[in-house]
């Protein structure tokens, strides 16, 4: 399990500050992309204890209201394992000591794409959907350099306008796709 960075202080991939992992890995290869050095599956770090204590360490404490996991392709089959072992980890966190935390995920893949092709089957449809449904929030697609937009980035969060962000609860309690209301939590 390999990751690219830990942005411990971040303000800019999600609502609030939060703590953004970075995870190593992407096969997209978008025109234009922003972070290519997390393209290497081989590339980065190894996921380990010392990393995993300190990101506990970051969630729990007051000031962060926001664990962001991007890349790379969190969604990536190889990349499936961490993004689910942080995930797991975040919701401890939630549970445990009743911690407002919300999970944004960032995935190239689109919202209809995870949800539809997910199988009751052990496979990485479902892990993606697992991750999905463990999540507050999804920027999902793609990003698509003729559609870059600064203006929308800062406030969607998201390099291209096709990206969304995803109320991802909402969505499974209202089966349809509904988009973040932009609301301050
Ligand atoms: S999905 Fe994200 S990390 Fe992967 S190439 Fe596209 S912009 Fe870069």
């Amino acid at each position: 399990m390999r990751y690219a960075g830990i942005d411990r202080c971040d303000i800019c991939n999600g609502n609030n500050v939060g703590v953004s992992v970075y995870v190593q890995g992407c096969y997209f290869h978008c025109e234009g992309c922003f972070n290519k050095e997390t393209w290497d599956f081989n590339g980065g770090y190894e996921w380990n204890s010392k990393i995993e204590s300190e990101l506990i360490q970051l969630l729990s404490k007051p000031y962060t209201k926001r664990l962001s996991i991007l890349g790379g392709e969190p969604l990536a089959a190889p990349n499936l394992p961490l993004t689910l072992e942080i995930l797991h980890i975040a919701t401890d966190i939630i549970l445990q000591k009743n911690k407002e935390l919300k999970i944004w995920l960032y995935t190239g893949f689109t919202f209809e794409d995870i949800i539809f092709s997910r199988s009751s089957d052990y496979s990485p449809d479902r892990d993606r959907a697992t991750a999905v449904f463990l999540s507050d929030y999804i920027v999902d697609g793609k990003f698509e350099i003729d559609k870059q937009d600064l203006t929308y980035s800062k406030v969607k969060f998201a390099g291209s306008t096709n990206q969304r962000i995803i109320d991802v609860q909402k969505s499974i309690r209202e089966e349809k796709t509904i988009l973040w209301n932009g609301e301050k939590e």
